[in-house]
């Protein structure tokens, strides 16, 4: 039977790459967007089963209201993938609270409240949240709020995996470089460097963390739960 996925964020980049793998297994997807209507439209195309999606995930409302949509167009919902996801990076002195908040408003209260309100119209099923190895270890302070946000996301994945056993597995991966607009501005030499501390030497491609997101929701995955899955090419 075909599952209903909701994948967060999945207009470009690595939520685009998880769509289109539920997607091809004939899962229902629906391709959530804020504000790149037409890339998530033109993804959906291609696709019989998906349905683009608007939702600014840092507004409780209008989470309540896609949850509803999907509530009313298919009854429940199985799989929630959290992967919108931003980051302002800047120097820790130039940081203001409000670039702070923005980016935990987006990237950990809007998966605690897609979570709060999906969990309402599953039975069962998975969450992945799509976390960073930023989250794990610290690398470059200029990006302390974006690392906050994929730390409490790790502990978002432990608290609600013990909330929702036994019927829905939580789980987290933890990416490390991917190649996607998020990093569309990196300076040449600065990637190099980066490459050089990852065993593969390379950043990866969107579709090989996808696939580790898809491996987590299968049934090939049934006994991992409420674990962070890094996923960094040996990043040291
Ligand atoms: P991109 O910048 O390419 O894409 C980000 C996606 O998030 C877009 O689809 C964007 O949608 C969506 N988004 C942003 N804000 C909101 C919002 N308020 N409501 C709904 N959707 C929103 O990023 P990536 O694909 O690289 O990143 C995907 C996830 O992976 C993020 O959580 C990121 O932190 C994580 N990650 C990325 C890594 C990397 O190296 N790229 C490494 C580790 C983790 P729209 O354009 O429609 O607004």
């Amino acid at each position: 039977m075909n599952r209903v996925v909701l994948v967060t964020g999945a207009s470009r980049g690595l939520g685009a790459s998880i769509a289109k793998l539920f997607l091809e297994n004939k899962d229902i997807v629906y391709v959530n967007y804020n504000h790149s209507k037409m890339e998530a439209e033109n993804l959906c195309k291609n696709y019989e089963l998906a349905i683009p999606l608007k939702c600014d995930v840092t507004r409780e409302e209008e989470i309540k209201e896609m949850i509803a949509k999907i509530k009313e167009e298919q009854g429940h919902l199985d799989i929630i993938i959290n992967n919108a996801g931003i980051a302002k990076d800047s120097l820790v002195e130039d940081k203001t609270k409000e670039t702070f908040m923005s980016v935990l408003k987006t990237n950990l209260v809007g998966s605690f409240l897609v979570c709060k309100y999906g969990k309402k119209i599953m039975d069962k099923g998975c969450i992945i949240n799509i976390s960073s190895t930023n989250g794990i270890d610290t690398y470059y302070p200029y990006s302390l709020d974006y690392d906050a946000s994929k730390a409490g996301l790790i502990s978002l994945t432990h608290n609600l995996a013990v909330e929702y056993a036994p019927r829905i597995r939580v789980n987290a991966v933890a990416p490390g470089w991917i190649n996607t607009s998020m990093n569309k501005e990196l300076d040449g030499e600065f990637k190099k460097e980066e490459c050089d501390k990852i065993l593969l030497n390379r950043f990866a491609e969107p579709n090989e963390i996808a696939k580790v997101v898809f491996f987590l929701c299968s049934d090939d995955a049934s006994y991992i739960n409420g674990t962070v899955i890094r996923v960094d090419g040996g990043l040291k």
